[in-house]
């Protein structure tokens, strides 16, 4: 179990388009072991590679309904719109309420190198998205409205 600190706003990893992975090695299923384990360990709904300091395009998700890992994510197709409140660990405290795709469809690899595709509505839509975004530079802050500090509630 490997716990990593995580790349915080302004950090320009962060802003960086991560790279595809080509092979699949040991050093690439042990990034996502530690990812799963930082996202958990920081009760996390999802991670992507640049937030622990990677440049690669790795995400790995929970939203409740169990741990998914994706290599070379990309979106296929969306459909309608949902608009919710959104964080990231990147950007600790911060809330905003951003508009996504209620649904899509997304393609990638699994740590066996076989193409998936997941069909996600609500939560695990959003997370995917958010997730996707890591990977091309974007933050939730870029699109979110009504940008707060989230209130510590006793
Ligand atoms: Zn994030």
């Amino acid at each position: 179990m490997a716990v990593c600190k995580i790349v915080k706003e302004g950090s320009s990893i962060l802003r960086k388009k991560a790279k595809p992975v080509k092979k699949i090695t040991p050093y690439i299923l042990k990034l996502l072991d530690d990812m799963r384990d930082t996202m958990y360990a920081n009760n996390g709904v999802g991670l992507a590679a640049p937030q622990i300091g990677i440049s690669k395009q790795l995400i790995v998700i929970d939203t409740g309904e169990g741990l998914i890992e994706m290599i070379n994510p990309e979106i296929l197709e969306k459909e309608g719109e949902q608009i919710g409140v959104e964080g990231c660990l990147s950007i600790p405290g911060v809330i905003g309420e951003v508009k996504r795709a209620s649904g899509v469809k997304v393609k990638g690899l699994n740590r066996e190198g076989k193409e998936i595709v997941c069909k996600a509505k609500g939560l695990l839509a959003r997370a995917f998205q958010h997730e996707i975004d890591h990977l091309k530079g974007i933050l939730f802050i870029d699109i979110a409205k009504d940008i707060r500090r989230e209130v510590a509630v006793k």
